[in-house]
């Protein structure tokens, strides 16, 4: 049947159902009348901006629609500096669908290209700004996020405890409490940070290799640590890629015995053969990646087999969705998804919608145990936690709002709290 009989074929076939519609009504019949679901008509308004100093620095984006419908989003560590490059993004994002997020993005990172939109602070910036949009979503189409992002795989997401600032000092009492405080807790998982500029075993304080003294130091410092936790509660070990390839490969086989849920960048993760030759060196399970950005930066790492388990950080990483599918490209290698992150309980609950719809979720970092009291009244619903896990709320969004009187404690001084953007 030729083209031109073919659409003679069809209006004869549908014409009588439809009335005698003719096609473009029909569409719009189908669209607008016949179906009781209605695709929210929205719009952004406007975009601002709020910045904190608590484990790091992190910005809260808010985006505004002409529904009235409000989200929010957080981006950290790289951001420092972003709210001028998000006040860039508005001319993007102002008077454009906000559930069109996949277009959003790739309208904000395309124009980038020449401006660093391949990590770092304007992907930082962007991050916060796509999490802000997903909060739109949910709250305009009355999901959870977990749900748009697949629906979830499990209720409850399992948080690992950073021991925070004052890091395990064998036999020290401060250590010890510390370590029965993320125990009361309920937390199954916890990490320490085994890299110390101040270690005066060291050959100098700039300096790449570990001296014997401060290898032993490290072996120590594990030792206590894992002694004093049950064996039913996981360890991680974070060098934080402050050493070279010897010494990584030294540490992570004195590692072995202690059975530890990963070493955590033994060097730094741009240089992929050199991660990989530790890998390949010991059964130590390494993890990289809180510093990687896009699918592009774990495309490598992952075809090279050079880590056990990715880490990105999706509050910079490229937000929700990238992080998502970054989560399914580890899959694919049958890699293990543990994300790295140190943001407010928004954050937090943004990322653990992602934790919660893909399979290879592994455990979700949180590190504001030196900020309790903040970390119990940053959201109006309070404490988010419930021994060690978080459970998913089914309130639309992310679900759970910033308690402002006590968000505002941490504010940086001199920057604007949500404000108009001036001349914008
Ligand atoms: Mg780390």
């Amino acid at each position: 049947m030729n083209p031109t009989n073919r659409r003679n074929f069809l209006f004869r076939a549908v014409a009588p159902v439809a009335g005698g519609f003719l096609f473009p009504s029909l569409s719009r019949a189908v669209q607008e009348a016949s179906s009781p679901y209605r695709r929210p008509k929205i719009k952004i308004t406007d975009v601002r901006t709020a910045e904190v100093r608590v484990h790091g620095y992190q910005v809260h984006v808010r985006i505004y629609t002409d529904q009235g419908i409000v989200g929010q989003g957080e981006g950290t560590d790289a951001i420092q500096g972003g709210v001028p490059l998000i006040n860039s993004f508005r001319r993007l994002l102002i008077g454009q669908d906000p559930l069109n997020i996949e277009a959003a993005f790739e309208r904000i990172r395309t124009a980038g290209i020449f401006a660093g939109a391949q990590g770092g602070q304007y992907l930082a910036a962007l991050t916060a700004v796509e999490i802000a949009l997903w909060d739109v979503a949910g709250r305009a189409l009355g999901l959870p996020i977990y749900q748009l992002m697949g629906g979830k795989v499990r209720d409850r997401v399992r948080v690992y405890a950073d021991s925070g600032a004052r890091d395990m000092v064998p036999g020290d009492e401060r250590s010890i409490a510390r370590i029965h405080e993320i125990q009361k807790m309920g937390f199954t998982a916890a990490k320490i940070d085994i890299d110390d500029p101040a270690d005066p075993a060291r050959f100098d304080r700039v300096n790449w290799t570990a001296s014997n003294g401060e290898i032993d130091r490290m072996i120590a410092t594990v030792g206590f640590t894992r002694g004093l936790y049950p064996k039913n509660i996981d360890l991680a070990v974070d060098m934080h890629g402050r050493y070279d390839a010897t010494t990584g490969k030294r540490v992570a086989k004195e590692m072995e015995p202690f059975k530890l849920l990963w070493l955590e960048e033994p060097v730094p993760a741009e240089n992929i053969d050199a991660m990989r030759d530790i890998r390949q060196s010991t059964k130590t399970p390494i993890c990289c990646g809180e510093n990687v950005y896009l699918r592009h930066g774990f495309r490598e790492i992952l075809e090279k087999r050079a880590v056990d388990i990715i880490m990105p950080d999706l509050q910079k990483v490229g937000g929700l969705l990238e992080g998502r599918k970054i989560a399914d490209m580890a899959h694919a290698y049958y890699v293990p998804f543990a994300p790295h992150c140190v943001v407010s309980p928004i954050g937090t609950m943004a990322s653990a919608h992602v934790c919660a719809a893909v399979p290879n979720f592994l455990t979700l970092e949180w590190h504001w145990i030196d900020s309790l009291p903040l970390w119990k009244g940053f959201v109006k619903e309070g404490e988010i936690f419930d021994k060690g896990f978080i459970t998913l709320p089914d309130r639309p969004g992310i679900g759970v709002e910033m308690n402002e009187e006590m968000a505002r404690k941490v504010q940086v001084p001199g920057t604007p709290w949500f404000e108009p953007t001036k001349g914008a």
